[in-house]
């Protein structure tokens, strides 16, 4: 088999690595790499990134990462920064407060769309020497050794081998799945305008249905005065599979009266939406998937979004991932025994990430009377221990580093 010299790919060849999926965990991963040495292949099923405007809340800690892939200035110009996190339960008592400047960081986070974030990593990681194909869908993984990598390409069935093959396709393929959770909720993702300033606090509400967060984003709400006075949000609305449909689908006049009686009065009237899109909401959780095979990001995990974790524990994925093949020799890349050290250097944060994210919804996505009064004290109790609180944003936002 020829092997692939630069970013030029002929046909049946042979590469080190081949990531699975562009996008944005598999391209930060493309990105990490960079400077290895080594021979990348990224396969893309989609001729073009981007057209997905779901909000993502990035830690801090995504930030220092994007920033050291080179990305994150391009990003700046469009994020909103959150300094403030509210929350609170609808019908109950109890809530917290979280300040960037009481956990001694200048912003907690901030709000970006995927398709932006996708694409600037994409665009960085073609200009690096990994050879970046779009329209390039996996339709096989063989665990050999080497690994081989069937895919369509250009109409033609093509096959690669690699040491090491890292499925980044957001768990599309179902490899290794272990676990799927359905939690039978829809996350309704939308862009709101109301008529006070958001002042970079973001809002997340628990209903019986389902989390209602409400996220500062100054940037997509196509609001231009709107944005201007920093009155756009990003809605995630999470509720029942009928209930997202009928949000869809009805008026805007209607859903900013539904979304009044939901959220309360904290942002004022809400005068505007645009952009309404319903995702089905699932955990899913996978094992190493074979020898010379690994999966990173939403292929490894997918969390449900109350907690605003997936993309900032799929980063971290990608990054240590980098770290293990950039900091090691690469005669074993892909063994066993390889492997079992990257599953056991991301143990303790993926852990960390799926259970806090799965008891966050089974705590609060229920409307009994003793659960509404226990989560309420927990709130208030929450809301009056500082170095608790401080625990709760490091760990939301570095993983176990922090
Ligand atoms: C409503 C909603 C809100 C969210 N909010 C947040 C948030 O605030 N913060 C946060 O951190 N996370 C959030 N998430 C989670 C976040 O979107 C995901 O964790 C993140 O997109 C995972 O990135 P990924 O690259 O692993 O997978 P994906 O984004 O799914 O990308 C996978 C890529 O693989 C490609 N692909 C698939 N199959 C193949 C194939 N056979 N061959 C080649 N390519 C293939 C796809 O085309 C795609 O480009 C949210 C999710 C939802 C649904």
């Amino acid at each position: 088999m020829a092997e692939i010299a630069g970013n030029e790919f002929a046909g049946n060849e042979s590469a080190d690595i081949v990531i699975v999926g562009g996008g944005p965990v598999g391209s930060a991963l493309a990105l990490v790499l960079r400077d290895s040495g080594l021979r990348i292949v990224l396969l893309e099923a989609r001729a073009a990134g981007g057209g997905d405007a779901r909000p993502l809340a990035l830690s801090y800690g995504s930030r220092l990462i994007l920033e050291r892939l080179g990305v994150w200035p391009a990003l700046a110009a469009t994020a909103t920064p959150i300094r403030n996190i509210h929350v609170s339960q609808r019908g109950g008592f109890g809530r917290v407060d979280l300040a960037a400047s009481e956990a001694g960081f200048s912003e907690l986070g901030y709000v970006v769309d995927y398709g932006r974030v996708a694409h600037s990593l994409a665009q960085a990681a073609a200009a690096t020497s990994a050879s970046c194909l779009t329209g390039a869908r996996v339709t096989a993984t063989h665990s050999d050794d080497p690994a081989r990598v069937n895919f369509e390409y250009e109409g033609e069935q093509r096959e690669l081998t690699a040491a090491l093959v890292v499925l980044a396709d957001g768990g599309a393929a179902g490899e290794s799945i272990t676990e799927v959770i359905d939690y039978q909720q829809c996350a309704v993702t939308a862009r709101v305008v109301s008529e006070r300033p958001h002042n970079n606090t973001a809002y997340e509400r628990f209903t019986a249905q389902g989390p209602l967060a409400l996220l500062p984003d100054s940037k997509n709400s196509g609001d231009k005065e709107a944005e201007l006075e920093g009155r756009g949000w990003a809605l995630v609305w999470t509720t029942t599979p009928e209930h997202a449909r009928q949000l869809c689908a009805m008026a805007p006049g209607v859903f900013l009266t539904e979304l009044r009686a939901a959220f309360g009065g904290r942002a004022g009237d809400f005068t505007a939406v645009s952009g309404r899109v319903a995702y089905p909401l699932h955990r899913r959780r996978a094992q190493a998937a074979a020898d010379h095979i690994v999966l990173i990001g939403n292929a490894a995990q997918t969390l449900h979004p109350v907690a605003g974790q997936g993309f900032n524990l799929g980063l971290r994925d990608a990054w240590e991932l980098g770290e293990q093949i950039t900091g090691q020799s690469t005669d074993a890349l892909g063994s066993g025994a390889w492997l079992s050290a990257y599953q056991s250097r991301r143990r303790l944060d993926r852990g960390a990430g799926i259970g806090f994210t799965h008891a966050l919804v089974e705590l609060f996505s229920n409307d009994l009377l003793p659960l509404r009064i226990f989560r309420g004290t927990g709130l208030a109790l929450l809301g009056c221990m500082p170095p608790l609180k401080n625990f709760l944003v490091r760990r939301m936002t570095f993983g176990p580093r922090g």
